[in-house]
C-alpha cells in the first residue's frame, strides 16, 4: 500500500526533510514545499517533487503532511486552495507542534473543508526523525487511522493512538514542560556548577548510570560544556512550545512559576542572538 502512495509535505525543515526522505525510502511519491525553496530542493535528488506552491504539492495528495513552524503557519501555508487541491478522500496529518487551541483551530478549518484530520505531533528529535524513529502521538477520526498508519511506520518507530483530534497535542505539551524544565534546571546546575568550582563534567559522570543520570542530562549537558549547540532543535522553537505549555495552563488555571521562569531564560538567550542554535543554548542566558 505505502508504494505509490502521494504525500504533500509541508515544511522541510529540519524534522519535515527527514521524514519526506523517509516516506521517499518506502517508496511514496512525495510533492514538497518550503517557504525557502533552497531547501527543500535536495530532496529532488531522493526522488521528492519540488513544488512551487503549496496547492501545487497538495494536488491529489493522499496524504497532507504539515512540519512547520507554528499554527499560524500551518494556517497560512494551508489557506486558500490547498485542502480542495488533495485527492479524494485525502487525509490531513498535522504533524508541527501548535498546541491544544492550535490543534483546535486547524481540525475546524480541516472540517469546514470536509477533510479528514488527524492531530499527530511527535516525540524526537533531528537525529530520529533522519532514522525514521520517532513517536508519534496520534489522534483522529477511527476510520482513517489504518491508512495513515503507514505514513506514521515511515517516520516513526511508535505510534500512540488517543483518540478525538486534539489528545496528540495535549499529550505533546505535557513532554513538552518535562523537556523544558529538564533543561532549565539543567543549564542552571551547570552554570552554578562551574560558579562554585565544581568541574560540571564531574556532576554528570557521578550521576550518568544511575537513576538521575538521563542520557538527555548527559546530551544537553555535554553541549553545555562545551558550549557548542548545533541545531536539532531551535531554542526558538522550543520557546514557543513553553509559551504554548504557559498560554494552556492559564486557561486551565493552572500557574506554572518554573515554565514561565524558563521562558524567560530562553527569551534572553534569543535577544541575545542564540534562538537559532539548539535550545541547549539556553545555557547563554543562565551563565550570563
Ligand atoms: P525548522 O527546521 O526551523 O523548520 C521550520 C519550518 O517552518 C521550515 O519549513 C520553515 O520555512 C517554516 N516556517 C517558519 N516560519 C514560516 C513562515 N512565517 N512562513 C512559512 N514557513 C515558515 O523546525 P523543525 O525543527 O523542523 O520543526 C518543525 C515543527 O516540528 C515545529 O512545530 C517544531 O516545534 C516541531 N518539532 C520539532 C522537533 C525538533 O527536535 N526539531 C521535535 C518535535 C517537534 P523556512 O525554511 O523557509 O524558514
Amino acid at each position: 500500500m505505502a508504494e505509490g502512495t502521494k504525500v504533500a509535505v509541508l515544511g522541510t525543515g529540519i524534522m519535515g526533510a527527514a521524514m519526506a526522505r523517509n516516506l521517499l525510502a518506502e517508496g511514496m511519491e512525495v510533492s514538497a514545499w518550503n517557504r525557502s525553496r533552497e531547501k527543500a530542493e535536495p530532496l529532488a535528488e531522493d526522488g521528492a517533487k519540488v513544488a512551487d506552491s503549496t496547492a501545487e504539492a497538495a494536488r491529489d495528495a493522499d496524504f497532507l503532511l504539515t512540519m512547520l513552524a507554528d499554527a499560524d503557519v500551518v494556517e497560512e501555508a494551508i489557506a486558500g486552495d490547498v485542502l480542495p487541491a488533495l485527492a479524494e478522500d485525502g487525509v490531513w496529518l498535522q504533524m508541527s507542534t501548535v498546541g491544544e487551541d492550535g490543534s483546535k483551530r486547524l481540525a475546524e478549518t480541516a472540517n469546514e473543508h470536509s477533510v479528514d484530520f488527524v492531530d499527530a505531533p511527535v516525540l524526537g528529535t533531528r537525529q530520529p526523525a533522519e532514522q525514521g524513529q520517532l513517536v508519534v502521538l496520534a489522534s483522529g477520526p477511527e476510520e482513517v487511522r489504518e491508512r495513515s498508519q503507514q505514513i506514521f511506520d515511515a517516520v516513526g518507530s511508535k505510534t500512540v493512538w488517543l483518540g478525538e483530534a486534539g489528545a496528540g497535542s495535549r499529550l505533546k505539551l505535557v513532554v513538552n514542560n518535562w523537556i523544558v524544565g529538564l533543561l532549565g534546571v539543567l543549564a542552571e546546575t551547570v552554570a552554578f556548577a562551574n560558579s562554585i568550582g565544581v568541574d560540571p563534567a564531574r556532576f554528570l559522570e557521578t550521576i550518568e548510570g544511575g537513576p538521575l543520570g538521563l542520557p538527555y542530562a548527559q546530551l544537553k549537558g555535554n553541549m553545555m560544556i562545551e558550549e557548542d549547540f548545533p541545531t536539532s532543535f531551535s531554542a526558538r522553537l522550543a520557546r514557543k512550545d513553553t509559551g504554548l505549555v504557559l498560554d494552556t495552563a492559564e486557561t486551565h488555571d493552572l500557574e506554572m512559576p518554573i515554565a514561565r521562569a524558563v521562558a524567560a531564560r530562553f527569551d534572553e538567550a534569543i535577544q541575545a542572538g542564540h534562538g537559532e542554535q539548539d535550545m541547549a543554548a539556553i545555557y547563554r542566558a543562565a551563565r550570563i
